[in-house]
């Protein structure tokens, strides 16, 4: 099969895969006091250095904290729950772990996008000023899932601080394709996972400036210092803290042949193909594609005919027809949108494969007549 979904989940590392299988053979509970949970301890400990590392923080330093969570959307909901008695603003890209907040909690203002699927900054400030709450929280994606669009979030943050709010951004797609450093973003708090970057499933965590004092998402036993208790998962969260070293050694090779690849595949597409957000500046192994007159459901079916895994807009909405709040916000017309299907590389793949994806698209497109 070729994998085109990497935006989905991606390919745990081998060396990942070999950590957790030989812990998982283990009896690891990090709230033991024997030598056995000493040593789930400092695993978890080890894990979170280096995943402070890969975001150029320090773990545990005076002024972040890094709390383990079972994914990225977990995270996501950690913090905006932590902000329902203030105000709270989110861009109106943002994954459903946050965009579906707007179903459940009243209040919630969403920033716009431009066209091309970049926070428009004179709405932020617009609406900040509006906010008479003194408690605020901003959230805004640093990378879009669907599009890959780059969102400016340093200017984010020095307007959000001129008006006293704190920041949120979700940087689960950035993080592992591009340098992603927390510090010098400015944000608050951040959102990471590590089955996006060579990590398995079921860890990811939440980067929390320390002068914030977050109330429990879960309640238990204490772990995560209070803030989400039950027994930590060992392996993955290893797992990731490996996964985490890996993507800071390789980033740079990483993210050249990712953007090879991603300029041999958008150069060879058809002329009737059209890249959305394409003038923006984007992830380097995230293309969003057109083609009007054919619907993305089909195209998927078309293209896992022929072993090639890619998905209709993002993964997360695959399965339902409903059209992308994505590209709804970007003024997308519906027939267009609905007819988007996202290539999303890494550096696993190989230029073979690209070429096999182009010869697919070109045939099935002659198929079906519409380009
Ligand atoms: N945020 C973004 C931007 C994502 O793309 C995803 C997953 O696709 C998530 C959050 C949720 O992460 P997880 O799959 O770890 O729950």
């Amino acid at each position: 099969m070729i994998y085109l979904d990497h935006n989905s989940t991606t390919i745990v590392h081998p060396e990942v895969r070999k950590l957790i299988g030989d812990i998982t053979a283990e009896t690891l509970n990090p709230s033991s006091v024997h030598a056995s949970g000493q040593r789930a301890k400092g695993l978890i400990e080890q894990a979170r250095r280096q995943l402070a590392g890969l975001v150029g923080i320090e773990a545990n330093a005076r002024d972040y904290q890094v709390v383990f969570t079972s994914s990225g959307t977990e995270a996501n909901n950690l913090v905006i729950s932590n902000f329902n008695d203030g105000d709270i603003f989110i861009s109106a890209i943002e994954h459903p772990s946050i965009f579906n907040y707007l179903q459940y909690q009243a209040g919630i203002k969403v920033i716009k996008v431009s066209s091309e699927g970049v926070i428009d900054l004179e709405d932020l400030s617009r609406l900040l000023a509006e906010s008479s709450n003194s408690k605020k929280l901003v959230s805004v994606m640093l990378a879009n899932n669907e599009t890959g669009v780059i969102q400016p979030i340093k200017e984010v943050v020095a307007i959000a601080t001129k008006f006293g709010a704190a920041v949120h951004s979700d940087c689960v797609q950035g993080v592992g394709k591009i340098a992603v450093d927390i510090k010098e973003l400015g944000v608050d708090f951040a959102t990471i996972s590590g089955h996006k970057f060579g990590g398995a499933l079921g860890a990811a965590a939440l980067i929390a400036k320390t002068k914030y004092h977050l109330k429990a998402s879960i309640i238990g036993g204490g772990q995560e210092r209070g803030i989400r208790s039950g027994t930590e998962n060992v392996p993955a969260i290893a797992g990731l803290g490996l996964a985490a070293k890996l993507a800071k050694d390789e980033l740079v090779s990483r993210r050249h042949k990712m953007q090879t690849l991603q300029a041999r595949l958008e150069q060879s597409l058809p002329p009737a193909a059209k890249i959305i957000g394409e003038g923006a500046k984007r992830l380097p192994n995230t293309s969003l594609v057109v083609v009007s007159g054919f619907v993305a459901e089909t195209q998927v079916i078309a293209f896992d005919l022929k072993g090639i895994a890619l998905s209709a807009g993002s993964a997360c909405s695959s399965g339902k027809t409903k059209a992308s709040h994505v590209l709804k916000a970007m003024n997308i017309p519906e027939d267009e949108a609905s007819t988007a299907i996202r290539i999303s590389l890494s550096h696993h793949n190989t230029e073979e494969e690209i070429d096999t994806f182009i010869d697919a698209f070109k045939n099935i497109y002659k198929l079906r007549n519409v380009a």
